[in-house]
């Protein structure tokens, strides 16, 4: 088995996720006393929330680095950047370390490949919202991408800060997201991507319209995936 390296403290609430995930697939794939071989790298996320904020990337692209260099050098065969957020930056990372890294977008599109979705909802921060660097990864491999308006992207991006990132679940925001997921549907997405990693913890398949694609889960079956049977495909360098 080949261990499973967790880019991770973005924010600690997810990667404990992704962590549970990996060792739950492991054992029931392998069974008895089986689990992951997995380094986790865990960052302070104030100081990299702080960079997103100011828009110095380059600088939180370096905290990264550092981050996947120790987990290169602790024995990780693979990295798993575990925030859609910030592979924003994955390329400059994957350049940086001799091992791969399992891109949590190409994870996301081979699934909604296997689903045969073509139009797909896109939830999570402003940045993975907004800008190109997640989209056109989707859009590369076919999918219509639709995002929420300008208030309930603020809505959605203001509900991970300052809740799910601090373990905070709430009903009202809960309702808020099964709202914006109904508009979604109304606009023809045949199912929604919880672009952010926390957003498994405030929406799961019974709480939503359409039908979920949860990255944290799939990005760690991903990791699962490659660490018993190498897959070029979701790889990327
Ligand atoms: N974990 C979140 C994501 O998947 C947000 C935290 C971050 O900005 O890195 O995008």
């Amino acid at each position: 088995m080949k261990v499973i390296g967790l880019l991770g403290g973005m924010s600690w609430e997810s990667t404990a996720i992704y962590y549970r995930i990996i060792n739950e697939q492991i054992h029931k794939k392998l069974g008895g006393l089986h689990s992951g071989r997995i380094v986790v790298v865990s960052l302070d996320f104030a100081e990299v929330e702080e960079l997103q904020r100011r828009g110095d990337w380059e600088a939180a692209s370096e905290i990264l680095i550092d981050g996947a260099k120790r987990l290169a050098a602790a024995g990780a065969d693979c990295i798993l950047i575990c925030t859609n957020t910030m592979h924003k930056v994955a390329s400059e990372i994957a350049a940086a370390v001799p091992i791969p890294l399992i891109h949590i977008a190409d994870a996301t599109a081979d699934t909604l490949l296997e689903r045969r979705i073509t139009k797909v909802g896109l939830l999570g921060t402003r940045f993975t919202m907004e800008e190109d660097f997640y989209k056109s990864r989707l859009r590369s491999r076919g999918f219509e991408v639709a995002i929420p308006d300008e208030l309930d992207r603020g809505l959605v991006h203001s509900i991970i800060y300052t809740e799910l990132c601090q373990g905070l679940v709430q009903l009202t925001s809960r309702e808020q997201f099964q709202r914006i997921i109904r508009k979604l549907e109304v606009e023809g997405c045949e199912g929604v991507i919880l672009g952010c990693t926390e957003i498994g913890m405030l929406i799961g398949e019974n709480d939503s319209a359409l039908p979920i694609f949860d990255t944290t889960r799939i990005h760690a079956e991903a990791g699962v995936e490659f660490a018993l049977k190498v897959q070029s495909h979701s790889v990327s360098t």
